[in-house]
């Protein structure tokens, strides 16, 4: 008798997590001839890489277990209310987006919305926060959200460098007024060196815009210590020099206060956070960059525009698609990827519900609580300065005085911001009360005998600001933004709008690169707790113990993981993480004495973000071939490494490779440029494909960047929000980035690459759920899992369709290309349209033409059930049957099922039918969408007329609400 173990928990996650249950996998490894995972393991990966004992990390246990320890993790954070600014400030969620936007997986399991048909919701969405930024900001045209603030601002500085040489002059200066936040001025610094741009920090008083270096100025309005001044002789100065104007600025202070674009500001920047996102002790939130129409060949970012579909009906989508900025590879000016799409949707649906009015009584408010505490304070004694603010006062108190104000206000569990000059700043925000006010004025006067109330001095303040600085232009008159203040619509609003989404919650989302795997409930519980969402990136270190253990512990994890020295958990994207990690590596070549190296080699099959990103580290990128097989070509690698030999600075390898293959020669190519004085960067967005069975430590990576967004479940949030953490080896961990307002870093850190210390710290938690569930065994078990189900789908779909490239035992890694380029000239079809007839089935599209023109590259993840898996089989058997329809002249090669997918409700139910195939074959092609049919809301969008005609806020009336 065996004895049964029924002390373990019930809860147990490893099989939830794992779409194929024990039976399916073995029937699938015997479609591939091989007896065990392990055996696939063997034959997949090259047996020199191949890591050869469990990972150092406790074995999987049950969900309750793991939340509860994250609970005990989490009350060390303490929850003091922080009046610091300097660009975070609480705000009440609306509970409604709370739950149905924040929390819900209709919502938050979106992919980037490049299938445009079924992504009008967030597209529309995004649309309303373009809108609501471009109206408060005064510019015409606004992005569909940045990473944070500082990085906007450098993102506008580069504009203003492009901007200005296309223009025809060469200006590498770039003017920051000291009244920035110290965070911006820091990471702007970073980004401008390896451009050879200089950053003049300074006073605007005593600017002269005119020395003909300059290309552009950065201003803080209002400003990091709370003065609002008339900027806009300034602008026109610096406008007469060819100088540009970027203003960093706070939308809800805009509701106010005169726009930049009304003062003659070229961009804004900004971040939308206190627009109903938590503080989360940074991020993420989404920043902003609006800019006028001259300049959108040079805008960062995803931009929506509308356009129409075939039927003329208006419809959104990703505008200047081909030019998104990153794609433009080593000739980019911006690597941004992965944005901020989850939380600008929750900024701009704030300013829905809100509505001009709303969001101005909230302005209002918090400015008349500000004049109010500013009037007490003087008639208590102080000083108060600026004399003109919004919601922020800086009180000048000699020292003493100042330590004994900030040891009463934490009694009171208060944060106050401390100025280097010894000066105590304060910031109100939509959650300050008259009670706190009273509260504030007892700490500085150290008594509660006040003499007058809240109440008294109400009064004795004038709310309007002079007419030169006051906001008299309207915004927000759009129908969107005045018709769902109800609860009910609202709620009504947001669910029409996720109902045209297709999302995880329907179906999987087989996005190769993009590892669309389980986005698990008891990962994202933690994100809304209080203790992690109500952080001021800049509290004291004493009231974030908590954060600080979890930082600890998931760094050690995936310091194991990876097989490296040090992580560092600053990059908030994938993006940014190249961006530290070059950078990182050019401090240690500057610190070896080999500042030169400047070559970045780049095999040709690379991520657009590689180049962009070496682009912006100062590197020159040097393609490196690919052979026949879709590996990097090593004897182009040998050769250009060793012509490059005295100026080579990196490798960016992806592993495996784009093409979805663990190539054998990459120890050989790691030799190679090491041999030429070369690091290794390797690009880890594969990294489903080697946790447990391999590490790129261990390979002969140097740095190596984490999409905790793809392999460590951070949901993609319709394209953001995600995290880029690096590792890095040994040698490389004293650069690892610093940063200025925490002191964190040594004296060899790079400067900060974000502008909160660790990225978008309140979605870590997710990865750290992620993997205490899994464990050890699960995490491997996941990995073997991912790599069974793409070969499995890879194997019943070979006959149907070529496979592009395979690794030598014919096996491929965890994602794979099927070549439709064949079908383009025996029957007209693209993979654009194979992709778009997806949609009639019911999934969305696999990666198009990455990485290869013309292919679909397919990554199942190991989350998708077997049943799922045949489904899509199906599918694409089907439409391979209805290409070969074609082929052979049973239907037309212009009016077909592919050519006129995807079909609606409306198209399929219109009186008129006259097409060569039934409307059961149009709309219901499979058994399955019989008893689940997900509807795309618009047909066919027309890309090139959006582009002909940009329009990227919302219409001033109805046309496309509803
Ligand atoms: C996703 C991806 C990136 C960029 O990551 P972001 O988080 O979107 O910035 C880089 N390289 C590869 C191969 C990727 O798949």
């Amino acid at each position: 008798m065996t004895q049964r173990n029924f002390l373990d928990p019930s809860d147990r996650f490893v099989h939830r997590h794992l779409g194929p249950r024990e039976d399916d996998i073995q029937e699938m490894l015997a479609v591939l001839g091989l007896p065990s995972l392990d055996a696939l393991a063997d034959a997949t990966v090259p047996a020199d890489i191949r890591f050869r004992r469990p990972l150092d990390l406790s074995l999987n246990r049950g969900e309750k277990e793991v939340l509860d320890e994250l609970k005990r993790l989490a009350s060390a954070n303490r929850v003091y209310r922080s009046l610091i600014g300097m660009g975070y400030y609480d705000c009440v969620t609306p509970p409604v987006i709370q739950r149905n936007i924040l929390e819900n997986p209709g919502w938050y399991t979106q992919y980037t919305p490049y299938q445009a048909e079924i992504a009008q919701g967030r597209l529309e969405a995004l649309v309303n926060f373009q809108t609501m930024v471009a109206d408060l900001t005064g510019l015409p045209l606004a992005n569909a959200s940045l990473l944070d603030e500082a990085t906007a601002a450098a993102e506008a500085m580069a504009m203003c460098h492009t901007i200005v040489r296309a223009a025809g002059q060469e200006r590498k200066e770039f003017f920051v007024s000291q009244d920035c936040h110290p965070q911006t001025i820091a990471v702007m610094q970073t980004r401008a060196e390896p451009l050879g741009l200089t950053i003049r920090v300074g006073m605007t008083r005593t600017l002269d815009v005119r020395d003909g270096r300059l290309c552009g100025l950065l201003l803080q309005y209002p400003a990091t210590d709370g003065y609002v001044g008339d900027y806009s002789a300034l602008v026109e100065q610096a406008h007469h020099a060819g100088v540009l104007v970027v203003v960093a600025t706070d939308l809800l202070a805009l509701t106010l206060l005169r726009s930049p674009g009304e003062s003659g500001a070229d961009i804004a920047v900004g971040s939308s956070q206190r627009f109903g996102v938590p503080v989360g002790f940074g991020g993420p939130h989404a920043a902003f960059l609006a800019t006028k129409e001259e300049y959108k060949r040079q805008m960062p970012g995803r931009i929506v525009g509308v356009s129409r579909d075939v039927t003329g009906k208006p419809a959104c989508r990703l505008a200047l698609q081909t030019r998104e900025q990153h794609i433009r590879r080593e000739k980019a000016t911006s690597n941004i990827c992965t944005a901020q799409v989850l939380l600008a949707i929750m900024a701009g649906m704030y300013a829905v519900y809100h509505g001009p009015n709303g969001l101005r009584r909230i302005a209002e408010r918090v400015r008349g609580l500000t004049l109010v505490l500013a009037e007490g304070l003087r008639r208590l004694g102080f000083d108060v300065a600026p004399k003109l603010f919004f919601d922020t006062i800086r009180v000048p108190v000699p020292r003493a005085q100042a330590e004994q104000i900030l040891a009463r206000a934490d009694e009171q569990r208060m944060n106050l911001r401390r100025h280097e000059d010894g000066s105590i700043g304060l910031s109100l925000d939509e959650t300050s009360s008259p009670d706190e006010v009273r509260r504030l004025w007892e700490i500085f006067v150290g008594h509660d005998r006040i003499s007058f109330t809240v109440q008294d001095l109400t009064a004795a303040v004038a709310l309007d600001y002079p007419p030169s600085l006051a906001r008299t232009s309207a915004y927000l008159t759009h129908d969107v933004f005045n018709r769902y203040h109800s609860e009910h619509e609202m709620l009504r609003y947001l669910h029409r709008l996720q109902a045209k989404d297709l999302s995880l919650v329907h179906s999987m989302i087989p996005l190769g690169s993009c590892t669309m795997k389980l986005n698990a409930t008891s990962e994202m519980l933690p994100v809304t707790w209080p203790e992690f969402a109500s952080l001021h990136p800049f509290a004291p270190a004493e009231q974030t113990r908590g954060y600080q253990e979890l930082f600890r512990q998931l760094e050690a994890w995936l310091a194991e993981i990876t097989g490296f020295a040090a992580i560092s958990l600053q990059p908030n994207a994938g993006s940014q993480g190249e961006y530290a990690g070059l950078m990182v590596i050019r401090a240690y070549h500057r610190a070896q004495g080999e500042g030169h190296r400047d070559v970045c080699l780049i095999p040709v099959s690379a991520h657009g973000t590689n180049p962009a990103s070496a682009a912006m580290a100062g590197m020159t990128v040097v393609p490196v071939a690919c052979d026949r097989h879709g590996n990097v070509d090593l004897a182009d690698l040998e050769a250009k490494a060793a012509e490059h030999r005295d100026r080579l600075s990196t490798l960016m390898l992806t592993y495996p490779s784009t093409h979805g293959v663990f190539e054998p020669g990459v120890r050989r190519m790691c030799q190679i440029v090491h041999t030429h004085g070369g690091q290794i960067y390797m690009d880890g967005a594969n990294m489903n494909a080697q946790v447990g069975l391999c590490r790129p430590g261990d390979i002969g990576a140097d740095v190596c960047h984490l999409n905790l967004h793809k392999t460590f479940c951070i949901p993609h949030g319709g394209g953001g929000p995600g995290m880029g953490p690096i590792g890095v080896a040994r040698h490389l961990t004293p650069f690892l980035p610093g940063h200025p307002v925490t002191q964190l870093g040594g004296p060899e850190a790079i400067g900060p690459v974000s502008a909160a210390p660790y990225g978008s710290p309140s979605i870590l938690p997710i990865s750290w759920v992620y993997i205490a569930l899994m464990g050890r065994d699960g995490l491997t078990k996941a990995t073997q899992v991912a790599i069974l189900n793409a070969n499995y789908m890879a194997k019943r779909l070979e006959k149907h369709y070529p496979i592009l490239y395979t690794g030598t035992s014919g096996l491929v890694a965890h994602e794979f290309i099927l070549d439709l380029r064949p079908f383009k000239e025996s029957a007209g079809v693209e993979a654009m349209d194979v992709a778009k007839r997806l949609m009639d089935y019911g999934f969305h599209a696999p990666t198009v033409s990455f990485p290869v023109a013309g292919t679909l590259m397919i990554e199942p993840t190991e989350s998708e059930a077997k049943g799922e898996l045949d489904r899509l089989c199906e599918a694409l058997i089907s439409i391979r049957a209805e290409i070969q329809d074609i082929a052979e002249g049973r239907q037309p090669r212009t009016n077909n099922l592919l050519k006129n997918a995807p079909h609606t409700a409306s198209a399929v139910t219109a009186n008129e039918w006259e097409r060569p195939y039934s409307r059961e074959q149009a709309a219901f092609p499979a058994p399955w969408v019989r008893q689940n049919k997900f509807w795309p809301s618009v047909g066919r969008i027309d890309e090139a007329y959006g582009d002909r005609h940009l329009v990227c806020s919302c219409p001033p009336m109805e046309s496309y609400q509803s």
